[in-house]
């Protein structure tokens, strides 16, 4: 029953569209083609959800007003009924009655939901698939299953794209969205991807899996579907256009990783060298999980984060001898033979900032912390012939780790009675929202002070040593040359070190000015502006605009009741 195509495929073929689409949202059309009209230079492929117009079909005039004034955009209209997570209350053929005027306005394309598709009669989907580009939808606001028999189900209706969109619980997800796009896509035109944090593989990668275009929030702060990016950090980041089947995969692997830097670092090195990889944030729960996905999807390498730098040891085939000799890895590379290989790029991210500035052998050296940061710094620098003394909160891992790398500890009582050429926190205080500092003003008797700590790029103890006319070395050092090694390591080029540690920097700026914009808000401030993605459940249910705007990394955790809102249909 799979329709032939119709007139308007030549208006939707898929080398015509692009790779991104943006939902714009708005409670009355004015809204709608405002924000429409700011995103349209940049995002030609749009789609505006006219269920969450108060009037879906009278708000349809001024919106063709748009559509006739920028026929280089694509729109695609969305009327998602309230049963199947949108916000429209009327019926099936209500809602076809709104579609079919949307297609006399001029939009391209309408989606339409399979449940809906299902009551229709016999002959109506087919007689709007003869005026309009017509997109089958389903999403599965909970899961990823059943993939197969919901799209045997699809194929039963006449449709220019069949879109299956689910949620990711695991990295394993992804695999399975992809598989099921590269089963489908050369018969079919297939839309697909997985939400949740986890799903960002699946948007990425869906297009080079086979799906026609994948859906991004228009700016950051806009986002409303958990693991959504935004449209530019699709394409400039991930460089969504230019990823194809030759692409090679790497990414960041740990739990959490969505606030890493990693991707936009690494991937500025791969453009700055004309590599045609791509570098994602593996949001992996579980070292199963990840090892899992990395067989099944052409993963060439991997920067592991934590709490997978010690578990990921146990599940290679091999590494190099830091890596043994620290008990942690952070860079994994996949063999032509399909196996892990370890190597620890930490150990150089901490020393060759300092050789930078000093002679090593013989320096005496505080490190402060004994957990994996410390550990390579400890191992490292006795490689090199310093003189390492170790404090730590919990001093029983600091004699261990001392006695192990024949270091020396040091009570931390007796750490102001000393003097050091450096002293390194390898301690996670002062990070993010912590003021604190790991030493007081009177610990600070050292030449240089590196304090591993990048987020924010200036802690407290690093204004403190600054005032005591002390030698910083910033965290980002660490952080852009342990990423330097990772891409030497991968693709045997010598690593862009200076356009890497520019982005680094740029994006801990924004990330303070962020900070500061989002500062809690009074209590009166005026709600965000309200755009919304491809498949946010209904209204109402979801992270309001306002909190939105507020997210904290902890507010951006995958949004529990995008997840909790069941998928109608049952299977
Ligand atoms: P880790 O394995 O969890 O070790 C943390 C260490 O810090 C432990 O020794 C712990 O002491 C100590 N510590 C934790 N909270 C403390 C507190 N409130 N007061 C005093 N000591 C405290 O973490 P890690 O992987 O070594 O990372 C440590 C930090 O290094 C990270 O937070 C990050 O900021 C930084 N880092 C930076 C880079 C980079 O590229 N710049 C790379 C890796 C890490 P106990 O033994 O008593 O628990």
């Amino acid at each position: 029953m799979h329709a032939a195509s119709t007139v308007y495929a030549s208006r939707i073929q898929r080398f015509r569209l692009p790779r991104i689409c943006v939902a714009v949202v708005g409670d009355d059309p004015t809204k709608i083609i405002d924000r429409a009209e700011s995103l349209v230079r940049d995002n030609p492929f749009m789609e505006f959800r006219l269920d969450y117009l108060t009037s879906p079909a009278s708000g349809l005039p001024k919106l063709k007003h748009f559509l006739d004034m920028h026929p280089e955009a694509t729109v695609i209209a969305t009327c998602r009924r309230a049963v199947n997570g949108g916000k429209f209350k009327g019926s099936a053929s209500a809602q076809l009655d709104v579609l079919t005027k949307a297609a006399t306005a001029g939009f391209q394309l309408v989606d339409i939901e399979l449940q809906s598709a299902e009551i229709l009669k016999t002959g109506e989907l087919a007689r709007l698939k003869d005026q309009v580009g017509v997109i089958l939808s389903f999403h599965d606001f909970k899961a990823t299953r059943k993939l197969e028999e919901t799209f045997a189900d699809m194929k039963r209706y006449p449709a220019d794209f069949y879109k299956v969109v689910s949620t990711a619980t695991t990295l394993h997800d992804n695999v399975q969205m992809m598989k099921f796009l590269q089963a489908h896509s050369a018969q079919f035109e297939m839309v697909g991807l997985c939400m949740g944090e986890q799903g960002i593989i699946s948007r990425v990668l869906g297009v080079r899996a086979g799906s026609i275009f994948t859906f991004a929030a228009a700016t950051r702060g806009e986002e409303t579907a958990p693991g959504q990016v935004t449209a530019g950090e699709l394409r400039d980041t991930y460089r969504i256009e230019i990823v194809d089947a030759a692409t090679q995969v790497y990414g960041v692997a740990g739990d959490p990783v969505a606030h890493s830097l990693s991707p936009i670092m690494m991937n500025t090195a791969f453009r700055r060298e004309t590599v045609n990889a791509v570098y994602l944030a593996l949001h992996a729960k579980s070292l199963k999980d990840l090892i899992t996905c990395v067989q099944e999807i052409p993963i060439r390498g991997l920067s592991i984060t934590l709490p997978y730098k010690q578990d990921i040891v146990e599940a290679l085939a091999n590494s190099d001898p830091l890596t043994r000799q620290i008990g942690a890895c952070n860079t994994v590379v996949r063999g032509q033979d399909g196996k892990l290989y370890g190597f620890n790029t930490d150990v150089a991210g901490i020393l060759v900032p300092l050789e930078q500035r000093l002679a090593l052998p013989g320096a005496k050296v505080l490190v402060v912390g004994a957990g994996g940061a410390a550990r390579a710094a400890v191992f490292g620098l006795k490689n090199k012939g310093a003189e390492v003394f170790i404090t730590n909160r919990t001093a029983e891992k600091g004699q261990a780790l001392a006695r192990q790398a024949k270091a020396k500890y040091m009570k931390r009582a007796d750490v102001a009675k000393a003097s050091f050429d450096v002293i390194i926190n390898a301690t996670p205080v002062g990070m993010g929202g912590n003021k604190q500092s790991p030493l007081e003003d009177k610990e600070l008797n050292t030449r240089f002070l590196f304090d591993l700590v990048y987020v924010p790029a200036e802690t407290k103890l690093a204004k403190m040593a600054k005032a005591k006319n002390i030698h910083v070395i910033p965290g980002l050092e660490m952080f852009v040359q342990q990423g330097a090694r990772q891409f030497e390591i991968w693709t045997g080029k010598p690593a862009p070190v200076a356009e890497m540690g520019f982005v680094v920097s740029k994006a801990l700026e924004r990330m303070a000015t962020q900070a500061v914009e989002e500062a809690p808000a009074p209590a009166n401030a005026a709600p965000a502006r309200s755009v919304k993605s491809e498949a946010e459940p209904a209204a109402g249910k979801s992270a309001k605009p306002a909190a939105r705007k507020k997210a904290s990394p902890a507010a951006r955790k995958p949004a529990k009741n995008a997840a909790k809102k069941p998928a109608k249909r049952k299977r």
